[in-house]
């Protein structure tokens, strides 16, 4: 077998674990895997991303799939609706504590312990391998990158401040390390001036 139909089938069979772990995890708090995909994604993405279209354009699922969701994540008292202050015509959401507890505990994930067997320099060559592939169907497929602002073209810096230069809004250090619905390749901007 060539080694791009291997890799391809070796994907194929992680993403099939990864659905099976969360079905296992969804089915033990009484949801489904969407409900579940979709904390977990609220646990990742920044405060521009929050929104349901967002949502459903990260996961891949129809806008009322995720509108049916939400409505019963927050009857569950998971997740929180709010309307944008600046924006009226945007929802925001946001995980309640409840939600936040529930999302993909990374720290305790089996995959993690596997991970960190492996010798650094071969889970470097992977992750860069990997995060290639991932841009490269992105782009050929015309969808968004969903990436975090390290590799954003519209990231602003100078040696103590970030800030987005397409919302214009400062960045903290928690801000980079969240997925962006707006995230598009390019080098950084230049330092503020
Ligand atoms: S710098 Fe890029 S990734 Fe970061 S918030 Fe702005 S648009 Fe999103």
């Amino acid at each position: 077998m060539e080694n791009a139909d291997l890799l391809v089938e070796l994907l194929e069979r992680l993403g099939l674990l990864l659905r099976t772990e969360r079905r296992r995890r969804s089915s033990s708090h009484g949801l489904s895997e969407v409900h579940l995909a979709l904390l977990d994604y609220l646990a990742r993405c920044n405060r521009f991303s929050n929104t349901p279209g967002a949502a459903s354009e990260y996961l891949g699922i129809t806008k009322g799939t995720i509108s049916q969701s939400i409505k019963l994540l927050e009857s569950r008292g998971l997740v929180r609706k709010q309307t944008d202050r600046e924006d009226k015509r945007i929802t925001r959401l946001t995980l309640t504590r409840a939600g936040a507890a529930l999302a993909r505990p990374r720290e305790v994930d089996a995959w993690h312990a596997v991970l960190e067997e492996l010798p650094k320099d071969e889970l470097a060559v992977a992750t860069r391998t990997l995060r290639t592939l991932l841009a490269g169907l992105q782009e050929k497929n015309d969808y968004r990158t969903f990436q975090q602002c390290g590799s954003c073209r519209h990231l602003v810096s100078d040696e103590s401040e970030y800030r987005c230069g397409l919302t214009r809004q400062p960045l903290k250090a928690s801000d980079l390390e969240r997925i962006c619905m707006d995230h598009e390749f390019g080098l950084p901007d230049k330092a503020v001036g």
